[in-house]
């Protein structure tokens, strides 16, 4: 039998604890983030959730054998902490050792997209596949790779940045500090930010009804109601942000030769194939044609339990090591 593991998904806003016995989830808690609780705010909602979660799965604490945890980047995976995380309100948060702690069993500690992309290509829509991108565009646009069939973390667990990949030297200001940056044009923060600049000309009046001149208040919901009404210069400046999310995954594409891109998060949900079929179109032309043949671009599937479960496997996996049966 399976060992009982935990897989968490901790955001900015909510964190998810799901107890798993094999793939067969057992019982969830989910609990709001509050980025100004602090360190100690920050592990005692953590553990609490997990309690949580393992009370309405009916199972003792003692009866689990690992926890992973996927968690927003930066990280330094050797340490088990969070270096820097300005949405989580810390830093240099040791999340493996608060966990540890806690339920005395070893603690995966992951990027929450690379957990995520994980999570699609052992459950969802990349299954099978043994060369993944995944491409999460959201606040930021986070990445995740699995290559020759294993996640592919890098020298300190922080690879798949691929948002941060620079497509326009004079283009504008990222959140990294850089300019032109891909999530600096095409991440739901950037369509918000170029949106509201269109609604304080006045070239926006289904967004400025909603959201006045407020970027935060522009969620992927109302980005959908602006292509659904085919307001313009609004669709016209979703059309560019599909282009160049398109580019991206062709750099990617160009560097990694995937068989599969699996585009996730809000955004993705909500604009559905108009976004996939442009973004893929996009990046066909412009990837090198040997390899933009025959990669598949889809839509992920398995929505807010893709970073539980891409945790909990790994979890699972990081046992299956330690005691080879
Ligand atoms: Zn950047």
């Amino acid at each position: 039998m399976d060992a009982l593991v935990v897989g968490i998904d901790l955001g900015g806003s909510k964190m998810l604890a799901t107890v798993y016995c094999g793939a067969k989830a057992l019982g969830s808690a989910k609990r709001t983030t509050d980025p100004t609780a602090g360190a100690r705010g920050l592990a005692t909602g953590l553990v609490g959730t997990v309690r949580a979660a393992m009370e309405a799965a009916v199972v003792k604490g003692s009866a689990v054998g690992a926890i992973g945890i996927g968690a927003p980047g930066p990280l330094d995976a050797r340490r088990g902490t969070l270096t820097g995380s300005p949405n989580l309100g810390v830093a240099d948060f040791p999340i493996r050792d608060c966990l540890q702690d806690a339920f005395g069993v070893p603690v995966v500690v992951e990027n929450d997209v690379s957990a995520g992309t994980y999570g699609e290509h052992r459950f969802g829509a990349a299954r099978g596949r043994r060369h993944v991108v995944g491409v999460f565009p959201g606040t930021g646009i986070g990445g995740g790779l699995v290559l020759d069939g294993r996640l592919y973390r890098g020298a300190n667990g922080n690879a798949g940045e691929l948002g941060h990949m620079i497509m326009q030297l004079d283009g504008p200001l990222c959140g990294c500090g850089q300019y032109g940056c891909l999530e600096a044009l095409a991440s739901r923060s950037a369509i918000a930010r170029d949106l509201i600049a269109q609604a304080a000309i006045g070239k926006a009046p289904a967004v400025t009804a909603k959201a006045g001149t407020d970027v935060r208040a522009v969620r992927s919901r109302m980005i959908a109601r602006v292509l659904a009404a085919g307001e313009q210069p609004g669709v016209e400046l979703l059309e560019r942000a599909a282009e160049r999310l398109g580019i991206g995954i062709a750099n990617c594409v160009n560097l990694l030769n995937p068989e599969m891109v699996v585009l996730g998060g809000g955004l993705v949900e909500k604009l559905g194939d108009w976004l996939i079929e442009r973004a893929a179109d996009s990046m066909r032309r412009h990837a090198l044609p040997s390899l933009a043949e025959g990669v598949e671009v889809v839509a992920a599937t398995l929505g807010d339990d893709a970073v539980v479960r891409g945790a909990a496997a790994l979890a699972q996996e990081s046992l299956a090591r330690e005691s080879p049966a």
